[in-house]
């Protein structure tokens, strides 16, 4: 290591996310207590923000079974980066390479029959079976075989691991509504999930893993957890479903920050950003963030969220820009440079990502695997998850 590297203070980030991956195991570990059943940890989309293939590390290291991911591009990274586990991917179009996916070991998912060629050939190219998984839509109406064309997807299924081409490793299905608990529709899709493994059990399938579970029916939902919860939103600390999820003591994992570009006085009158779409109407101060709408801020919290900037939750003001947000210093001129939150886990005073999608009209998943664009990031490990 050279000695420079060692001695040179680092710059300065005019803004970066910050993830805790001590906050990551602590979740997996937690969720899985409270489940009393195996983990999937969802790394999707970069790790819904938090970096896919650190997030998939410590989720390994807290005792995720499994790791998952929607593309086979993501699963690819996951094993360049090392990762030799249990690795499910449930998104593919004709044509991926399946031979390379099943030499790599990756859990491939199929939704109809003519998948399921392809991915034969795949394995005759990859010269082994491959592992192979099949989704049911139960009801979402999204991926996965309907259940009219189910007994037929499982037939072929079972054909091909007679001959060699796979081994059938899991059937599962995904809810539409488990963030509402009393909704219909999870009663309605678990039945149908019952009858769509009764069907694979009579075709002679007997797969290691039948999961259902997203992280809002694995905390709310006993009856939906099966042999294994894929859980995304709940392992990064995040609350699932608003105005139901019981305290488990989940800890966010993600601070995004900005460091403070200028404080300045403004009169009675003045117009803040694009629009005018706000006036101050006393004199006060105003202070200058230097992140935006490119930076996955959402131009929907324009005039509506809040950050932490000098020890004080401030009001954004006027119009979110493409590169920097003005937010009010309620008379306050802290100097530039100063620490500017706008959210993370909220131990500080700091707002969360869930008082972001309130204020932004959206939900807490997105702010999170949003924000970026410019942003550096930055792994810390408070290790206090033992
Ligand atoms: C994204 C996703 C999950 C994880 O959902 P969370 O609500 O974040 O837990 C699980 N399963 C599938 C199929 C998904 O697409």
């Amino acid at each position: 290591m050279g000695e420079s590297a060692v001695m040179s203070p680092l710059p300065v980030a005019r803004a970066e996310i910050v993830v805790d991956l001590a906050a990551v195991r602590h979740n997996v570990r937690r969720l899985r207590e409270h489940t009393g059943v195996a983990s999937m940890t969802v790394v999707k989309a970069d790790g819904y923000g938090h970096g896919l293939v650190e997030v998939a590390r410590a989720a390994r290291e807290a005792g995720s079974a499994w790791i998952g991911v929607a593309t086979l591009d993501e699963a690819r990274a996951l094993r360049a980066a090392g990762d030799d586990g249990p690795l499910l991917a449930w998104l593919t179009v004709p044509g991926e390479d399946y031979a390379g996916a099943i030499e790599a070991g990756i859990d491939l998912t199929a939704y109809s029959v003519a998948e399921l060629e392809e991915i034969a050939a795949g394995a005759r190219g990859a010269g082994r079976p491959a592992r192979l998984q099949l989704e049911v839509d139960t009801g979402m109406s999204r991926g996965g075989a309907p259940m009219s064309a189910w007994a037929d997807v499982v037939a072929a299924a079972r054909a091909g691991e007679e001959s060699g081409s796979w081994r059938v490793t899991g059937i599962w299905s995904h809810f539409a509504c488990s963030d509402e608990p009393d909704h219909p529709a999870n009663d309605a899709q678990e039945a149908a999930f019952e009858a769509a493994l009764a069907t694979a059990t009579a075709a002679g399938l007997h797969p290691e893993v039948r999961h259902l579970a997203n992280s809002a029916a694995a905390i709310l939902r006993p009856s939906s957890r099966y042999d294994l919860t894929r859980i995304g939103l709940a392992s990064y600390g995040l609350d699932p479903a608003p105005g139901h999820t019981p305290d488990l003591g989940l800890v966010p994992a993600m601070t995004a920050r900005a460091t403070l570009a200028m404080s300045k006085q403004i009169t009675a009158g003045a117009g803040v950003s694009y629009g005018h779409t706000w006036v101050a109407d006393t004199d006060t101060t105003v202070g200058l963030v230097p992140v935006g709408y490119g930076d996955g801020v959402p131009r929907a919290a324009s005039n509506s969220a809040e950050v932490l900037a000098a020890g004080e939750r401030r009001a954004i003001r006027g119009r979110v820009c493409m590169d920097q947000l003005v937010v009010e210093l309620d008379g306050d001129l802290p100097e530039p440079g100063a620490d500017v939150v706008l959210f993370g886990p909220g131990t500080r005073g700091e707002p969360t990502a869930q008082d972001w999608a309130e204020a932004s009209g959206t939900i807490s998943y997105e702010i999170v695997t949003r924000i970026g664009g410019r942003m550096t990031r930055r792994y810390v490990d408070s290790g206090d998850d033992a």
